[in-house]
């Protein structure tokens, strides 16, 4: 029944499965509307499954012998919900990542909804229904508050009138918002504090403590909070909103559909618009230069901690608003940075769209379509920002560009960073890569001249940089006892600044209680059985954690190799930490933040206020404690085991060490009061931490270059790994042998294929690896690529195969 005379097209259609290409489909005649960037319905296997159409062709495709053309069974959409550059983007990814099309499209695509999406659609301000004649006018006039599509055609007496919808919709006369995952068109209850409301409370009024714990809320929002929210941040079962509203104190509303997600937030409030310093006027001169011609180009901004790059992406967002164009901008990680989140908001209000983690599905829906219908013209997001619809793009920022965050770990393994480059290339935007500690990749672009450079050198108000000193853990070893964990020097130093009512922070970057249980009788090490890691102890749970698949387990009695009943804690992680430093300063207020103490939504945005307003004299935590945080009360900085990572089988490890210790001496003394950073450390004459001591990234840089080039590593080369999995490790070995010997078969000039070897985590969740490692130049990376795609033909090979373009980490 297949055949050209049963369809009216043929469609390529990304479909969300693990294989590395797209699918043909025919297109019936009742689906003339089906074009690139519509989502469909289709039969897959046995599944249905949505898709995205990449193509539509008249010609028919050829499909291997025996099968079948199926039909797309339905359309989600009237109109492409991507536009030809998201597709453009689409396409880039998937063949330079070598990523499944369908992964990709899923990443772009509004969140889905199972039964498909349904809109109301609405007239743009200052439309006239003459300006159309016919049905197109009637629905016009129809459209004075906004409709379904059924409930349009009730009113203009047709059965449908989804093609004048279209038509309407292209010519920019209507816009489509989807209806709310909650039912159609919520309406919620909100309030919101008035003028005369923070005039009380800022008096100190004698009211109701409920009346003054809702004003204080409401004075931390910007903007209305709904009351449902209100009532389950104070735990309240009614709120007196009718009487407080009666004495002005709260305007009460209802707002439909669009729920503010920041509405729920506590946010820090937003900071005045400072004067800008010299070299900051300088840098938003440059990047707002390029932005106005409307050109891509690529700009590394370094700037120390706390020289004000925040302040030159607003100015610049600021700028491009002005001119009708839009501002993508990247973070790490959103719940780390509300003061920026706070801050946007403060300046942009309403066309502020923030994609935080925290959000539902329904609130990720809405924030979407006002991204794509261009309300939302200033962007924050983390990673998977990067594919939101932002319409006239004019400028990308990605700050902190050498996070390892921007990576994504699994399909599709993209950057998030190379990803933005790509787009502003695409949409001639600006990108601005941002950091105090660049990547090597991007400072070498920036050095030979590919990226513009500009740099802000001191910090605000000429504060110094904080002092940094190493604390030598041999000789405090020989001084103090082999189990000393915080040196007497570094508890002197936090009760110093107890006593001068000043904050400190404890940096460790590893959490957990103990970082490993050893039989004292055969030596061995509690396993992850899946994954043949050592597990952590987390002593809170109770349980052995594996860091790298999650499995907990509870920590046996005796040893599982030898039943020796002698079982030993090495090593310690931040949870031991918190514990001692409980001990150690009784008086003081501790808290812990890291992965497993902030698990909850809104965790960190709680703990970072408290920790601002002084309720937390010592903060212990990971890495997460030396992100962009801005705590002027800050003035010592403890940071243990610093070499940790030195060790670590990764040519990034001094990259990254040298960063996380910039980083982290950026947090102190950014008040008036000038801050410490003690370093306790077994290696103090590595040189990526005497240049971190020196704050010195010129000559980190240079040596760090050098030691790459010797041994032909980024920014030199580009790196491929190929990970090769089995159920065991002799099928993982003999099909990583095959994918190797393919990859030399033919020599490629300057490309090493090295391998293969057991992959640094040999066993994952239970499937063995091998890797195979690919050093290209970067004029063979094409090439490369085309090799691995043969390599990929073969469907069920390739399921085998995890290819990592550009790895962060080669685990
Ligand atoms: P960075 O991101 O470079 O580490 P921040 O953007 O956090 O630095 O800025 C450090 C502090 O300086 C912030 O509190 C910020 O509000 C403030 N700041 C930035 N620019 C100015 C300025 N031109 N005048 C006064 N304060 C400023
Ligand atoms: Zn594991």
């Amino acid at each position: 029944m297949s055949g050209r005379n049963d369809y009216v097209a043929f469609a390529e259609v990304a479909l969300p499965v693990p294989l590395r290409r797209t699918f043909s489909y025919g297109i019936p005649s009742e689906f003339l509307r089906a074009r690139p960037g519509v989502r469909v319905r289709v039969a897959f296997g046995a599944r249905a499954l949505i898709g995205c159409i990449t193509e539509v062709r008249e010609q028919e495709p050829d499909l291997p012998e025996g099968a079948k053309l199926l039909p797309i069974v339905r359309l989600l959409d009237d109109e492409p919900v991507l536009d030809e550059k998201q597709i453009e983007l689409a396409r880039f990814i998937a063949d330079y990542y070598l990523a499944s099309p369908g992964f990709v499209y899923r990443a772009m695509l509004p969140p889905e909804t199972p039964r498909g999406e349904r809109f109301v659609y609405e007239c743009i301000e200052g439309v006239k229904p003459s300006q159309k004649g016919g049905l197109a006018a009637q629905v016009l006039d129809s459209l004075s508050r906004p409709m379904t599509a059924r409930a349009l055609a009730r009113a203009v007496g047709k059965k449908s009138v989804s093609g004048t919808l279209a038509t309407l919709l292209r010519a920019g006369l209507i816009r489509q918002r989807p209806v709310s995952s909650k039912g159609g068109g919520r309406r919620i209850r909100t309030a919101a504090i008035t003028h005369r409301g923070r005039e009380v409370l800022a008096r100190g009024e004698k009211l109701h403590p409920t009346t003054i714990r809702v004003l204080a809320l409401l004075s931390l929002a910007t903007d209305s909070v709904a009351l449902s929210t209100i009532r389950n941040e104070l735990k309240i079962n009614r709120g007196p909103f009718a009487s407080m509203e009666r004495r002005g104190l709260i305007v009460l509303e209802h707002n439909t559909v669009v729920q503010s997600p920041w509405a729920r937030l506590r946010a820090p409030s937003p900071r005045e618009r400072p004067e800008l310093t010299s070299a900051q006027e300088t840098a938003v001169r440059e990047i707002v230069g390029s932005a106005k011609e409307e050109r891509f180009r690529p700009i590394v901004l370094r700037g120390v901690t706390g020289s004000g790059k925040t302040e030159v992406y607003m100015r610049a967002a600021e700028d491009v608003l002005k001119r009708g164009r839009s501002a993508l901008i990247l973070v790490p990680e959103i719940a780390l940075t509300p003061r920026l989140a706070a801050d946007l908001h403060g300046r942009f209000g309403d066309r502020v769209a923030v994609l935080h983690s925290a959000l539902g599905s329904g609130e990720r829906r809405d924030e979407w379509w006002r991204i794509r219908n261009g309300e939302a013209r200033v962007v924050m997001g983390a990673r998977a920002a990067v594919f939101a619809p932002v319409q006239d793009l004019g400028l990308v920022v990605v700050d902190e560009e050498h996070e390892g965050s921007y990576k994504q770990e699994e399909e599709p393994r993209y950057s998030a960073r190379d990803v933005a480059i790509f787009r502003a290339r695409n949409q001639n935007a600006v990108v601005v890569l941002g950091s105090a500690t660049p990547s090597l990749e991007s400072f070498t672009h920036a050095v030979e001249a590919r990226y513009r450079l500009l740099e802000l050198l001191e910090r605000i108000g000429n504060r110094p940089l904080a002092s940094v000193d190493f604390i030598d853990m041999r000789a405090v070893v020989r001084d103090e006892g082999p189990d000393t964990l915080l040196a007497a020097r570094l508890r002197d130093a936090i009760s110093e600044r107890l006593a001068g009512s000043e904050q400190a922070m404890v940096l460790l970057n590893r959490r957990g209680y103990a970082g490993q249980l050893l039989c004292r009788q055969c030596g061995l090490a509690l396993m992850c059985t899946d994954c043949s890691v050592a597990m952590t102890l987390h002593r809170r749970a109770r349980l052995a954690v594996c860091h790298y698949c999650g499995l907990g387990r509870g920590t046996p009695e005796h040893c599982e190799t030898c039943r020796g009943e002698f079982l030993r804690q090495v090593g310690y992680g931040t949870e031991r930490i918190e514990e001692l430093v409980r001990e150690l300063f009784p008086e003081s207020r501790v808290a812990r933040m890291d992965r497993d103490t902030m698990r909850k939504k809104g965790s960190y945005e709680v703990l970072l206020a408290r920790f601002a307003a002084r309720e937390i004299d010592i903060l212990v935590g990971t890495q997460m404690l030396a992100k962009g945080h801005d705590f002027p009360a800050v003035t010592l900085v403890g940071v243990l085991a610093a070499d940790n990572g030195l060790g670590a089988p990764d040519f990034r490890a001094a990259e990254h060490t040298f960063q996380l210790l910039t980083q982290v001496a950026g947090r102190a003394g950014r008040g008036h009061r000038p801050g410490q950073v003690l370093i306790q450390t077994f290696s103090p004459d590595h040189y990526s931490l005497q240049c971190a001591q020196a704050q010195d990234y010129r000559s980190f840089y240079e040596m760090e270059r050098k030691f790459r080039a010797a041994l032909g590593y980024p920014p030199f080369v580009r790196l491929v790994n190929v990970l090769v999995e089995g159920d065991s490790m002799a099928e993982a070995t003999s099909r990583a042998r095959d994918a190797a010997s393919f990859l030399r078969r033919v020599e490629l000039e300057g490309v090493k294929v090295l391998g293969p070897a057991f992959a640094v985590r040999s066993k994952v969740a239970n499937r063995y690896r091998c890797q195979i490692l690919l050093k290209v130049p970067r004029q063979q990376h094409a090439q490369v690529r085309g090799r691995l795609r043969h390599l990929l033909a073969d469907d069920a090979a390739a399921k085998a195969v995890v290819i990592d373009i550009d790895p962060m980490t080669l685990s």
